[in-house]
């Protein structure tokens, strides 16, 4: 699970590295979840168009339900 990690870090933008390194420091892998459609990819729970709208701009959003910090997938065709 660690390379799927590494894999999600390279997905993370630079401006929020710092942030998502704290929390992953302090969550682990739990830490992220990926935008699946308009869900997030951890607990599935829809995702507001203004949190949609910050992670285009590429701001560190978390999950309102689970916490994770989101990414959108690098294929996205949200
Ligand atoms: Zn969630």
């Amino acid at each position: 699970m660690l390379s799927d990690l590494a894999e999600a870090e390279k997905n993370v933008p630079i401006d929020i590295k710092t942030e998502y390194q704290r929390i992953t420091k302090a969550r682990g892998e739990d830490a992220m979840a990926q935008v699946e459609g308009e869900c997030c990819g951890g607990c599935f729970q829809m995702i507001t168009a203004n949190m949609e709208a910050d992670l285009r701009l590429e701001k560190a959003v978390f999950c309102k339900s689970c916490g994770c910090l989101l990414y959108l997938a690098e294929d996205s065709s949200l």
